[in-house]
């Protein structure tokens, strides 16, 4: 070890970062009977004070956290955001086309688009949109071809789903049939992660969202064709996105977004770790406001164990952050390491502990270990646009909405059985459907939200509050074609953030150009679904991309200086080394003994059309893997 050390493990497995891969693995290896620590940089999200841009004076936790209308506060609140700013091109003129550029926020200098992440205890899934859709069983496929590794076949993986899922959005008869020992839906029913529909009754009442919701399902069923196998869709699914018999066919077609909460309260992995360790105080425990800043590596070159600095907000993006350097301490395990700080920051601490490409670690003075040249890069996220529609008036459904404690609608969804539309995420609808019919999978995912959305800039979350007669059709583009962003260390100090580059469209790998043409696509068609609305007069004004931006090369210079994303992933990608792989296809790290790497970093390939439902399997699947690695 970098300073050898007497003391004994007091842990088998260290885990690094509570989100989506750590928590669940983190908690499924305790439950097996492992004794785990879990080290995450931040805190509680329910035990903090912290404001947001709508009152930034206010401590609007556990709100934020827990109201699912609120999760745009929740990415801007200052107690648990880590703000990154990416870059999406080298070329500056490029980038700085996109409004959203920023070269300074809060007096300090920065270089590019806001990126929010969450650091605190939940990881990302403490602020995301809380959708969860299946990926698509070609994702599984690939892996299991990639790797030789039956595993991964697609029915296989659905068993993990099944495993962690508690579901709620699917009722009669399917719950009491699972009981008899009949799944057609393949749905878990008693998992830790539970799954609700939220689609409001006062939504369905508001005559405008009655008349979006009509038109919508109308237009998406005309366009979207298979007319016959979209009704038996419908009928079968219900509208249910996640249904194996839609999964398996590929379905496309309109649907609602299920989401990850518990009585329309967030609830995900921040919750399943403390339930976790409460149950089992002797397996997990788990230590706030830790920051992991290298592996610790035996004279033998095992990984042994972390170093960490203790203290809250030590990491640079955390904005606002005093800057100190916290208590160094450090982490054994007697058994492994896992490192699950999402696909910036697990790149960045193996790049910190000398595992990366040599060239980037010897530029920063890091005494190379594994030379590993596919760590950081590989970065893939999906393109992502609004459709913005100025309604005549505002919608009846967010009507006396402050967006704040108290309000009207807030006391609807504090009541003890919770309704109102706050209940809900802001999306009333979803289709999936396939940019062009060339494509081999569904690859758009368009949602309509009843608020004014942009993307993510400071201050972006105001918007909601601010306007209530906006509709914003989200184009979502997944399965991405461009594998050519990167995570490269910034500096070799482990507060500071890494440099991450995109390489949007021309400078990314997709060189047939797929990628904008798709999205493209996608904002023609939810134009075309909002063709009655504005006929109507109920949409008074498109404003984004506006009336003026109609040909194709019009829409492409848009899409190309307004697009974003936010499934960052495939930075540590299961593969072989010699093509860029940093893991092997049970997560661990090439060249390395005891460590493994389970969050969004593992994917070759940005999986499905959202991305946490695939993070969550694959830590199922890695607990399983682990714990069977230790008879
Ligand atoms: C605004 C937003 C909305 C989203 N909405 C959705 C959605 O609706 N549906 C969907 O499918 N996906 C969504 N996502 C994406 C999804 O939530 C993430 O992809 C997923 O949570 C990633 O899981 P992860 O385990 O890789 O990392 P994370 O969930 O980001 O967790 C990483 C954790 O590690 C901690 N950490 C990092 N470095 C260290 C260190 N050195 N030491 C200690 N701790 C560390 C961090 O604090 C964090 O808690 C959204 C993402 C964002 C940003």
């Amino acid at each position: 070890m970098n300073g050898e050390s007497k003391t004994q493990p007091e842990y088998e497995f260290v885990v690094v970062g509570s989100g989506a891969g750590g928590g669940t693995v983190a908690a499924r290896l305790a439950e097996s009977g492992r004794k785990v620590l879990l080290l995450e940089a931040g805190g509680d999200p329910r035990g903090l004070s912290g404001g947001d841009p709508h009152c930034p004076n206010e401590n609007r936790l556990p709100d934020d956290y827990d109201v699912p209308v609120f999760h745009g506060f929740s990415t801007e609140n200052d107690a648990i955001k880590w703000d990154f700013f990416v870059r999406h091109y080298s070329d500056n003129q490029a980038q700085q086309r996109d409004p959203k550029f920023c070269s300074s926020w809060q007096d300090q200098p920065v270089d590019g688009v806001f990126y929010p992440r969450a650091g605190a205890l939940g990881g990302c899934t403490a602020h995301n949109a809380m959708i969860l859709v299946y990926p698509h069983n070609a994702d599984w496929k690939y892996l299991a071809t990639l790797t030789g590794d039956t595993s991964w076949d697609p029915r296989n993986m659905r068993k993990y789903f099944e495993k962690l899922e508690s579901c709620r959005n699917r009722f009669f008869p399917y719950r009491w049939l699972s009981k008899l020992g009949m799944n057609p839906t393949r749905h878990g029913w008693n998992g830790w992660l539970r799954i609700e529909k939220s689609i409001p009754d006062a939504a369905l009442a508001d005559h405008n969202v009655e008349k979006l919701l009509y038109y919508s399902a109308i237009g998406a069923l005309k366009e979207i064709g298979h007319k016959f196998k979209n009704w038996s869709w419908t009928l079968e699914g219900q509208l249910d996105p996640n249904d194996w018999r839609l999964v398996k066919d590929n379905a496309v077609g309109i649907c609602y977004t299920p989401l990850t909460t518990r009585g329309h309260q967030r609830a995900a992995t921040r919750e399943r770790l403390l339930e976790t360790a409460q149950k089992f105080p002797d397996r997990l425990t788990i230590e706030l406001n830790a920051l992991a800043t290298k592996i610790l590596f035996s004279e033998s070159n095992r990984v042994i164990g972390l170093e960490y600095l203790s203290g809250e907000r030590l990491y640079r993006p955390h904005v606002g952050a005093p800057k100190r350097a916290g208590e160094k301490k450090q982490a054994l395990a007697s058994k492994e390491v896992i490192l699950a700080g999402g696909a910036f920051n697990t790149p960045q601490l193996l790049m910190l502990s000398g595992i990366g490409p040599k060239s980037q670690l010897e530029a920063h003075d890091i005494r190379v270990r594994v030379n590993l040249p596919g760590v950081g890069k590989n970065l893939q996220d999906r393109y992502e646009v609004g459709v913005i529609n100025r309604m005549r008036e505002d919608w009846t459904v967010l009507s006396g909405a402050q967006f704040a404690k108290g309000d009207r609608i807030y006391k609807q969804w504090a009541a003890k059985r919770r309704q109102g539309v706050y209940t809900s995420n802001g999306a009333v609808l979803g289709v999936i459907t396939r940019s062009t019919l060339q494509r081999p999978l569904p690859d758009l995912f368009c949602f309509a939200l009843v608020g004014l959305f942009k993307g993510y800039f400071p201050e972006y979350s105001k918007l909601f509050a601010e306007h209530l007669n906006y509709l914003t059709w989200a184009v979502l583009k997944g399965h991405t074609n461009n594998r050519a962003g990167e995570v490269v260390l910034r500096s070799s100090d482990p507060q500071d953030a890494p440099a991450i580059n995109f390489h949007y469209f021309q400078e990314g790998s997709d060189n047939a150009g797929e990628d904008l043409d798709s999205v493209v696509a996608g904002v023609k068609f939810v134009r075309r679904m909002s063709t009655k609305l504005r006929e109507e007069g109920l949409i008074v004004q498109e404003e984004l991309p506006g009336d003026n931006i109609q040909t194709d090369n019009d829409l492409k210079e848009f899409v190309r200086d307004h697009a974003w994303g936010h499934h960052a992933s495939c930075t540590c990608p299961i593969g072989r080394p010699e093509e860029g792989g940093v893991l092997t296809t049970d997560f661990r790290v090439h060249g390395t003994s005891g460590l493994r790497v389970v969050d969004a970093s593992v994917f070759p390939r940005i999986p499905g059309l959202f991305i946490v439902s695939a993070v969550y399997m694959i830590a199922e699947k890695a607990a399983e893997v682990i714990h069977a690695a230790y008879p």
